[in-house]
């Protein structure tokens, strides 16, 4: 009897309390949140309204009534007051240093013609009297016309009493005034350096400012460097933002993990609110010295909020510039762009990491360079044997379409970031017209590569172009500029839908590094870190996705951001 009455109260608590994932109540949570719109981006329970946090982690998804039995005396409340709720976004591809630079700089991203372009670089000279040295980032080649070659005389004719040093938004390309370049010693007679373009004037032979990658760092390492202190607090400014943004990691693609002990600062005194997983720049053959000083890094950084875990190459440049690697010459030049590494000598290395374990982010943006990376990876995971692959092909900017299909078949993730794509006059014109109509076809095939089984991830590249993922999630649905050009989108059959691009900036991102059981979803047991945001993406038009502003952000249970006119 007294066990028929136990079966008796163990139904009705079944049947009271709704399959919503209430395992193990235990004691009261620490948090919860009421009243969401949440989408869960785990296919087993993709809706749910409310969820209850732990010590960090999430221990209940499911109804506003479920999850009222979470909630003890003690608990917090987060009233989500309708809003859609997501996982913590992630941005697969940042270089949070030259970001946090970059934020005290000219932005130059919105400059469409040079009168833009001088205005901006006058404005800021004007309102920066003391600076010894103007920087800025973002110009695009199609704002010097449709051949896209930039002069020092646009920069002298605003600013000729200041050295000027201004980086293209790909930051493979630089332009500086006549200042700058006497700064740097840089005469007619200064030779190229290598992997560098001093551009000159064909009549005179005079540098016309316009540098060529590794042209750009003959300015560059002139200009006196931040001191540390000064550093830190803009890279707070830089993790802050990211929050405001609705990161709650981010993949570094280089540049970042060389001063890992800075960010490894911050968190010590508490103002690391975003995860990282930060590759290290390396260049093969691989030396003893860098494998050791990488293994000592992974070792002693491996945790929820610090991964060095990863590591990159920089294989190629950049179509606009004629620097990406093709396996056939450019539509308008005779040259094919080149590798950055003896391909042997780069699959060697690919092999040698992965045998011991890092995963691989390859920069590869022309179809040669693409096809090499996927050869290496292949041929790494036949000689090691893992069965699983996380290695990644950043901006795959133009594939062959023999090696799309190869993304899924061999397991390696595509990290695209969208907002390269944007339609406008640098991509319709200088980047298609560089590799000709018939490769312009697959331009970021995202659709195309995920069709073929790959795991995506996205992210920004940012400095390259902002970091609000929002824009670019409205950019994986239409394919067209924020104005709606061109109508229907460049290459419309690449269209994601919204569930897909949300997949790609959580569970993809996560997949990447290595976190896919502790993060990407909200699932009971994943690291709570979640996202409020103002509206309802999949209720809206797509062009209106661009405007979403995040509400709050949550990583480890604890609130890290929250927009000031947002009382829940
Ligand atoms: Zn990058």
């Amino acid at each position: 009897m007294k066990k028929r009455t136990l079966l008796m109260v163990l139904i009705l608590v079944n049947v009271l309390l709704p399959s919503a994932c209430t395992r193990r109540r235990g004691a009261p949570a620490d948090t919860v949140l009421i009243h969401g719109r949440i989408y869960t981006v785990n296919p087993k329970e993709p809706w749910a309204q409310a969820m209850a946090f732990r010590e960090g982690r999430i221990v209940a998804v499911g109804s506003d009534k479920a999850i009222a039995a979470y909630q003890g005396p003690a608990t917090r409340v987060i009233d989500a007051g309708g809003h859609m709720v997501l996982p913590g976004f992630m941005d697969a591809h940042v270089h949070m240093m030259a970001g946090a630079a970059q934020l005290e700089r000219i932005s130059l991203n919105d400059a469409k013609t040079i009168g833009d372009f001088q205005k901006l670089v006058k404005d800021y000279a004007a309102s920066h009297p003391a600076a010894k040295w103007i920087q800025g980032m973002g110009w695009y080649y199609s704002v010097f016309g449709k051949k896209g070659l930039p002069d020092k005389k646009f920069i002298d004719e605003v600013v000729p009493d200041r050295p000027v040093f201004l980086s293209a938004y790909d930051g493979h390309s630089s332009l500086a005034n006549s200042k700058a370049l006497q700064a740097a010693g840089i005469t007619r007679k200064t030779p190229d350096p290598p992997s560098g373009t001093i551009v000159r004037d064909p009549a005179t032979g005079e540098p016309t400012g316009f540098l060529k990658e590794a042209a750009g760092p003959l300015v560059a390492r002139r200009i006196p460097p931040p001191t540390r202190e000064e550093e830190r607090e803009r890279l707070i400014k830089a993790i802050h933002y990211a929050s405001s943004l609705g990161f709650t990691r981010l993949i570094s693609a280089g540049a970042d993990a060389e001063r890992v002990e800075l960010f490894d600062d911050i968190r010590r005194s508490g103002g690391l609110t975003t995860r990282l997983y930060m590759a290290r720049f390396v260049n093969p053959p691989i030396s003893p010295d860098v494998l050791k000083l990488l293994e000592e890094s992974r070792t002693k950084y491996s945790d929820d909020w610090i991964d060095l875990g990863t590591v990159k190459f920089l294989l190629d440049g950049v179509i606009e510039a004629h620097t990406a690697a093709m396996l056939e010459p450019y539509a308008n030049d005779p040259g094919k762009g080149q590798l950055y590494f003896d391909p042997e000598k780069y699959k060697e290395g690919v092999a040698q990491l992965d045998r011991l374990g890092f995963t691989i982010s390859t920069h590869a943006i022309g179809d040669r360079t693409i096809r090499l990376a996927l050869d290496a990876y292949e041929a790494a995971k036949k000689a090691n044997g893992h069965a699983e692959l996380r290695d990644r092909v950043e901006h795959i900017e133009d594939p062959s379409a023999q090696d799309i299909p190869r993304f899924g078949q061999l397991g390696v993730i595509a990290s695209m970031q969208p907002l390269h794509t944007t339609p406008n006059d640098n991509n319709l014109n200088v980047w298609a017209g560089n590799v000709g109509p018939e490769r312009a076809q697959r331009a970021w095939p995202w659709h195309d590569i995920l069709a073929g089984g790959a795991t995506l991830c996205f992210g920004s590249d940012w400095p390259v172009v902002t970091l609000n993922p929002w824009p670019a999630v409205q950019i994986l649905l239409t394919r067209e500029t924020p104005e709606g050009t061109p109508a229907g989108g460049w290459l419309p059959k690449e269209r994601l839908t919204l569930e897909q691009a949300i997949q790609g900036y959580t569970m993809g991102g996560a997949f990447a590094a290595r976190r896919e059981r502790t993060e990407g979803s909200i699932e009971i047991g994943k690291l709570a870190d979640v996202i409020v945001v103002s509206q309802d993406l999949f209720k809206i038009a797509p062009n209106q996705i661009g405007q979403t502003k995040v509400m709050m952000t949550m990583v480890g249970g604890k609130v890290v951001y929250r927009d000031p006119s947002w009382k829940d």
